[in-house]
């Protein structure tokens, strides 16, 4: 039968044949299948070891950017250079925390250290300020002083690795120095130093930065294979992350099934032809499983896809010989190129470098498997020109360069900030022109030129700007600085160096007299009013010139000689300007000298009182005795007012030295055996500067002298300023009980108004007109006039100066009260004084 027969005939043998032949093909497909699947497999781990392996070393690279970028702005930082760079100014950095705790408690750094070769000169540990120097928590202060050093001859910042109490951390220094660099860089300056533990939060972020999650690290000697790792500098240390292998994962799903299905076809070959279906179903299976794989693959290259879609770079690949062969979406969104465009051409046809060619950097890079970067420029699709960064490594494959592989970071927006940044630091914000920065900078450049550099203070400014408030001072300013830029040239510089203070340099500025020339219509230009809202307003200036011809010098000498000059302009009435000379220098330089002596020689008791007595004109009745202050300097000996006083009225201690004198004055008179007054010389800048009245009052209560002994000598001059100050605060000293005299009467101005005006108890008239008296008649008279209105307004009048029998006996007989001179006595100290006042003491006019 059809079953039997089946059995055993020749087409049975036939099936049983082509089933061997079929079994033997398919276990060769099976065999071939899974050697190919393998080699998948291993590819496929590769490709994710190698992308990881550049998603976190490019996620790390742009860490330590990230660090030096934020560190930079910190150190290149003209505040910072002012108030850490020299001397540490810890109330700046860290009670007004400019480098202070937020940087631990929002921006994480562990560590923020100044140094220097000297040590540490600020710490802040964990945002408190310590004590602790750099090296208690780290051995590597030499690298990176080294480093940061290195770093600014490149006018960056470094960053490494290094150990942070024993865990290893990521550091950021940079040299200490103002945004405008001074040629030569600062190399040995202090260095800022901002350190970052690699704790766990700072490895996860980083993990989320690259896209792999697991980051660790751990001690170098334990790297754990299969995982991905990079070394951390020196530290000992590295970085590791779990490396995904979907080539193995797929090849272990895949496997046990096909191996299942090789058995089976085994057990067909063995037994029967029929079972050659399952076999079948066998294959179907495994080329599921093959699809998988497929997918597998897929899924990795889409997250590949995923990550360069993400990043804000776009990534490029180019072969060996640097055409470019793959681009990133991004590249299309952030250029306008179509990506057709690009590829197969050569990369340096898409980027410029100003400072070498691409191929020959690229072409470096091809021996090692080291990362490098180029600043570039590129045109977009619209023709603009970009700026940007790129980075680059070569695919080394069995020990050749099969092609480049990098990122590209546009930084266009970063160098147009940077380049405003530094128009900031060198401009004035309000008008626009260069500031101290530039000023300094230019000087420097011009160096060896021939310039004048000229010196402006506006004459009237203050008041403008207190009266008709800021905005008015503002609009003057910005005015000045326009007409300032009429009056000069385009090789000219004009600069403000704050307030209403500007430099004005001129190059090729000529002789003398072309100088001469151009202050003069410099003047008369701001002479010309200027119109505020509905204010006329005028302003003028005085100028203090320095030629370099004639005292070359660095920037800050120029400035320096300018400026002494513009005191000396200043001091001649305004309006005017003079030249640098030496001679003005030396003066200035002995004034300030001087004036630091006053200063610190007050409180330590360097001023002494001198008494010259007033006699009633029979020239035996003591009237009163005058102070006249005298400074015992330690070096040039017992010194006259007029050495000082002027000095002292161009600050506030005048007010100081004035106090003094009225304490000291009042306690000697209060021990004196006679009741006689004492008269005391006020300054109209202590008028001007202080509460005299206040004073007064307190040195009486102090003392506990009668009011009525004390007299206050006060020259015209106070009225001055402020003619209805002066009177209120006159007559307030009225109520406390002191007397006023009229100092140096007949020298002033509109004398005889002052006088009706002002509750004056007695006038001096002044030496000049009482030493000519019996030389000249016009000064006879003028005394007399003089008496003669004291007399009809009921004032005491005092002629002072008297040396001559003669001028006495003139001044008796025109009845002047009371006389004061060399010939009645001179100065004298108070213990002489004293004696004189004691009863039985000789004729006063022999003393000297
Ligand atoms: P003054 O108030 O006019 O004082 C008179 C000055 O003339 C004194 O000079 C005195 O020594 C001098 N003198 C007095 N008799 C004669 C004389 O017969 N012939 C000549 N040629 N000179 C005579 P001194 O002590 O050098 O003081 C100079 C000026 O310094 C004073 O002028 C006064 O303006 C100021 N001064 C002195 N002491 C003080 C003070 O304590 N405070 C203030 N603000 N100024 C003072
Ligand atoms: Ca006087
Ligand atoms: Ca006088």
């Amino acid at each position: 039968m059809e079953a039997t027969l089946g059995n055993n005939s020749p087409r049975r043998q036939v099936v049983r044949q082509l089933s061997l032949v079929f079994s033997g093909l398919l276990l060769l497909a099976l065999a071939l299948g899974l050697v190919s699947l393998y080699r998948i497999a291993q590819a496929l781990d590769e490709r994710e070891r190698v992308q990881s392996h550049f998603h976190a070393e490019a996620a790390l690279a742009q860490m330590h950017k990230n660090e030096r970028s934020y560190l930079v702005a910190y150190a290149v930082w003209q505040a910072a250079y002012d108030h850490l760079a020299r001397r540490v100014d810890r109330h700046w950095a860290y009670d007004e925390d400019n480098v202070g705790a937020t940087l631990y408690s929002d921006d994480g750094y562990q560590g923020v250290f100044v140094l220097d070769d000297d040590g540490t000169h600020y710490a802040m540990l964990e945002g408190r300020l310590s004590e602790e120097g750099f090296d208690r928590h780290s051995g590597s202060s030499a690298q990176v002083l080294q480093q940061a050093r290195q770093a600014v001859q490149q006018q960056q910042a470094a960053s490494g690795y290094l150990l942070y109490n024993g865990q290893p951390a990521l550091f950021a220094a940079a040299v200490i120095r103002p945004p405008s660099v001074p040629q030569p860089l600062p190399a040995a300056g202090a260095v800022l130093v901002f350190v970052r533990v690699m704790n766990p939060t700072m490895l996860n972020q980083l993990g989320q930065a690259a896209g792999l999650p697991g980051f660790a690290v751990i001690p170098a000697s334990q790297l754990p294979t299969g995982k991905g790792h990079l070394p951390l500098g020196e530290t000992g240390y590295a970085l590791t992350w779990p490396i995904e292998q979907p080539g193995t994962e797929l090849f272990h799903t895949v496997f046990m099934p096909l191996a299942f299905a090789w058995l089976i076809i085994a057990m067909v070959m063995a037994l029967c032809a029929r079972y050659a279906l399952r076999a079948s179903a066998g294959i179907d299976r495994s080329h599921r499983e093959l699809a998988a794989s497929k997918f597998a693959l897929e899924a990795s290259e889409a997250r590949f896809k995923a990550v360069a879609e993400a990043a804000s770079d776009w990534i490029w690949e180019a072969d060996a010989q640097q055409h470019l062969t793959y681009l990133s979406p991004r590249f299309t969104e952030l250029t306008g190129h179509t990506l057709e465009r690009w590829l197969q051409r050569p990369i340096s046809d898409l980027f410029d470098c100003e400072t070498g060619q691409v191929e020959t950097w690229l072409h470096g890079l091809a021996g090692s498997e080291a990362t490098g970067s180029l600043r570039c420029q590129y045109h977009d699709r619209l023709e603009q020109r970009r700026e940007c960064r790129i980075a680059a490594r070569a695919i080394i494959a069995q020990k050749t360069c099969q092609g480049y592989r990098g990122t590209c970071t546009d930084i266009t927006d970063e160098v147009a900030a940077h380049a405003h940044i530094q128009h900031l630091s060198l401009h004035d914000a309000l008008t626009g022109l260069p500031n101290r920065n530039k000023l300094f900078r230019y000087l420097e450049e011009a160096r060896h030129g021939d310039l004048a550099l000229l010196m402006l203070d506006l004459d009237n400014f203050k008041p403008i700007n207190d009266s008709l408030g800021h905005p008015a001072g503002d609009a003057v300013l910005v005015e000045v600085a326009h007409r300032l830029g009429q009056v000069t040239r385009d090789t000219d510089l004009v600069a403000r160096l704050g307030g209403d203070e500007f430099v004005i340099v001129l190059s090729r500025p000529g002789k003398h007299d072309e100088v001469d020339r151009f202050c003069a219509r410099l003047i008369e230009t701001l002479k010309r009013p200027i119109t505020f809202e509905q204010h006329k307003v005028q302003v003028g200036g005085s100028l203090g010139v320095v030629l370099s011809a004639e005292y070359p010098g660095p920037p800050g000498d120029l400035i320096r000689y300018a400026d002494v000059a513009l005191y000396s302009a200043k001091q001649a009435g305004k309006h005017t300007w003079r030249y640098f000379s030496a001679q003005l220098n030396t003066a200035l330089l002995e004034k300030r000298e001087l004036e630091r002596e006053l200063r610190e020689g007050i409180p330590r008791g360097e001023l002494r009182l001198h008494f010259q007595p007033r006699f009633k004109v029979d020239g035996v009745t003591l009237a009163s005795a005058e102070a006249l202050v005298r400074w015992q300097h330690p070096r040039l000996g017992l010194l006259r007012p007029d050495r000082f006083i002027a000095l002292a009225e161009e600050s506030d201690l005048i007010v100081q030295l004035g106090n003094w004198v009225i304490h000291e004055a009042c306690t000697l008179a209060r021990g004196w055996p006679l009741e006689v007054m004492v008269s005391v010389n006020m300054s109209p800048a202590q008028f001007s500067r202080s509460d005299v009245v206040r004073d007064v009052a307190e040195a009486l209560r102090h003392t506990g002298l009668p009011a009525h002994r004390l007299e206050l000598e006060i020259t015209e001059n106070v009225m001055l300023n402020d003619v209805e100050g002066a009177l209120q605060t006159m007559n307030a000293l009225k109520e406390l009980g002191v007397r006023l005299n009229m100092d140096d009467f007949g020298t002033g101005y509109s004398s005889l108004g002052y006088l009706r005006t002002y509750p004056f108890d007695s006038i001096k008239i002044d030496k000049r007109f009482v030493q000519s008296l019996g030389t000249s008649n016009s000064d006879r008279s003028v005394v007399q006039a003089i008496i003669n209105l004291g007399n009809a307004m009921g004032m005491t009048v005092t002629a002072e100066g008297v040396e001559t029998a003669e001028q006495l006996a003139l001044l008796s007989d025109d009845q002047c009260h009371e006389v004061q001179g060399y010939l009645l006595s001179r100065p004298v100290e108070n213990r002489v004084l004293v004696r004189l006042m004691e009863p039985g003491e000789p004729e006063p006019g022999g003393m000297s």
